[in-house]
């Protein structure tokens, strides 16, 4: 899973775009565009807030996976979405598969899900939802940075760029 890893889509390469392509991420963009994301982002409360508004309770667990090389999984029952991700997973890559395994919801993909790091490239529903994913992340890095500067007193952006992390140069930063 990744940017950059998909690399064909129905045979086609995803970098010469197609009408569909294009159709598929203003789509993706649509529906992230409704999502409750709120900043400093942080997963659970998405998660949480995700789940009232569509009416499920989302339930996060780890799951250790040996050597099978699954990364994520998503089961939806009546009232409940259950989204495991791979003990061994890194905090960057835990967002990546959970942003995945919620791209198969919320592109209203059938049944439940045990995915891959590798994603087949020959299954429609696993390209889209690590479309969805990386959509889905760089959305929420685009906010974060928006955020973060949105935090600073005017002029104290140039300063700690000037600065950086020296933070007691600055008397009252
Ligand atoms: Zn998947």
């Amino acid at each position: 899973m990744g940017a950059g890893r998909i690399d064909n889509i129905q045979g086609r390469k995803l970098n010469h775009a197609t009408n569909d392509d294009v159709e598929f991420c203003r789509r993706c963009e649509s529906i992230i565009a409704t999502l409750p994301i709120r900043y400093p982002f942080e997963l659970r409360a998405f998660l949480k807030a995700l789940g009232k508004q569509r009416g499920m309770t989302v339930v996060l667990g780890r799951m250790a996976t040996g050597r099978s090389g699954t990364s994520g999984l998503m089961m939806r029952m009546r009232t409940e979405c259950l989204l495991g991700v791979a003990a061994a997973a890194v905090p960057t890559h835990v967002f990546h598969i959970v942003s995945h395994e919620i791209g198969h919801w919320l592109l209203d993909h059938p049944g439940d899900y045990v995915c891959r790091r590798r994603t087949s490239t020959g299954n429609q529903h696993e390209l889209e939802a690590e479309q969805f994913a990386d959509l889905l992340q760089a959305h929420v890095r685009a906010g974060t940075a928006r955020h973060r500067d949105r935090q600073l007193p005017p002029g104290r952006t140039a300063l700690r760029a000037a600065f950086g992390a020296r933070r007691h140069l600055c008397a009252d930063g």
